[in-house]
């Protein structure tokens, strides 16, 4: 762990942590949130308004998490709180069909070409892990492609890594998840086509799919080189396996059409999440219809899914995504970008500031990063020292430095003043810290 001072105290923050230390596994639902990666306090908040969150210690934020990209109106648009209102007013489930699902559903195959058909469900892990399932239903294979770096959700067979360079023995990432689960995963480096080729030239006729981010954003930002997606595409073509893209972070937030809208590469399948819930727990899968119409047999279901108070938020939100809103989301993403390579330049600061449409994040690094191996290999000491300088300022960043930063239309000129007022100061502190 780095050397850092954290400038301020939160105590009502660490009261309630110490409480949820308690009760709950490592004191968070997530782990992330737990700030393990940069030390100190988690903060916890109370509201949200705008590009703001506000902590238990009554101090204000600039919020560049956006809930890890849902958020992409801002905190409590009112056109997303007077839906939620009048839907929730008229009860929270009724497990049966109803027509906000069908409308949402609609929503999604308008926008996004490939999705013939769109299962929804209530996190982009049952989505990921449902698209795996039919993929190996309807191909009748095994074996996955997943890449280094690239996060599907804690889904079993996807939390493998490849053990000690031999891309093709994956190991399970984790304790829980068996020798099994992970033996039919293949974990290959991000943006390496040939590791692609091979695989598929040493494993014939066994594998089933191929997931990827869509641009990942869960290794900081790291897009796909020109042409790898398609590459993908091509590949599982040639092989009879099926590409997936998961958009479950780009989609509807890098464009009204997600990544696609960006490079056009058509998936067989692909799955959502975050956006298209409007901060409620809704997500999704789909695709092709020939493969969807797979969902029976290969069985798939959930209690919630489609829920009428998740699908009011969400469809609220994409009708308010228009063109317009995407430019400002590009404008403002834009903006905040330039302020940081500014900063970080003056005091000659090593860094390399990636970017996929609207989604960014800073490495440490003074090379490009194209995958895993160069996201490791930044100083992500001098992170945490960027990372307490702005949180003392009233800049709330993903708290790692191997995190996508997120923005919405509601980041206005004040908001973006407090994070140029701040980012010299963060700055100096990333300069002078030390491993
Ligand atoms: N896929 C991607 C690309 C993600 O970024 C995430 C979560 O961050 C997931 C899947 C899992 O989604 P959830 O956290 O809703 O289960």
């Amino acid at each position: 762990m780095a050397r850092v001072s954290y400038p301020y105290e939160a105590p009502v923050s660490q009261t309630l942590f110490d409480r949820a230390a308690a009760v709950t596994p490592g004191g968070v639902n997530s782990p992330v949130r737990a700030f393990r990666a940069v030390g100190g306090t988690p903060r916890f908040m109370v509201s949200g308004n705008g590009p703001y969150l506000t902590d238990a210690d009554g101090r204000e934020y600039v919020d560049l998490v956006c809930s890890w990209g849902p958020m992409i109106l801002g905190h409590a648009h009112p056109d997303v709180i007077g839906a939620v209102q009048e839907a929730v007013a008229r009860g929270t489930s009724f497990g049966t069909p109803g027509e906000g699902e069908v409308a949402l559903a609609e929503e999604i195959v308008a926008r996004v070409e490939p999705v013939e058909q769109v299962r929804l469900v209530s996190s982009g892990t049952e989505a990921t892990m449902s698209a795996i399932r039919l993929a190996r239903g309807f191909t009748r294979r095994s074996k996955v492609i997943k890449f280094a770096g690239c996060y599907h959700g804690h889904v079993d067979s996807l939390l493998a890594s490849a053990g000690s360079g031999v891309a093709t023995f994956a190991l399970p990432d984790t304790p829980g998840v068996t020798g099994a689960q992970a033996a039919d995963t293949i974990v290959l480096p991000y943006n390496d086509l040939e590791a692609v080729n091979e695989a598929f030239h040493a494993h014939p006729g066994e594998i089933a799919c191929v997931i990827t981010e869509a641009s990942p954003g869960n290794m900081g930002v790291v897009p796909p080189q020109p042409g790898f997606n398609q590459g993908l595409k091509d590949a599982c073509a040639r092989n009879g396996a099926l590409f997936i893209s998961d958009e479950v972070m780009t989609g509807f937030r890098t464009s009204k059409a997600g990544w696609y809208g960006i490079d056009g590469v058509r998936p067989d399948l692909m799955t959502f999440g975050k956006v298209m819930g409007g901060g409620f727990p809704a997500a999704a899968f789909g695709g092709r219809k020939d493969v969807m119409e797979h969902l029976a047999p290969v069985y798939q279901a959930g209690t919630l899914s489609g829920n009428p108070v998740a699908t009011a938020a969400g469809l609220a939100q994409l009708r308010l995504l228009d063109d317009a809103a995407y430019d400002k989301v590009d404008a403002v993403s834009e903006q905040i970008r330039g302020l940081v390579t500014e900063a970080l330049s003056k005091e000659g600061v090593a860094h390399r500031l990636q970017t996929a449409s609207n989604m960014f994040s800073v490495f440490f690094t003074g090379r490009e990063v194209r995958d895993y191996e160069g996201a490791k290999a930044q100083e992500s000491f001098r992170f945490s020292a960027f990372f307490h300088s702005m949180l003392a300022q009233g800049v709330y960043l993903p708290p790692s430095s191997f995190e996508s930063w997120f923005v919405s239309t509601a980041h206005d000129e004040r908001a973006i003043q407090r994070i140029a007022d701040a980012l010299p100061a963060a700055a100096r502190a990333a300069a002078e810290a030390t491993a």
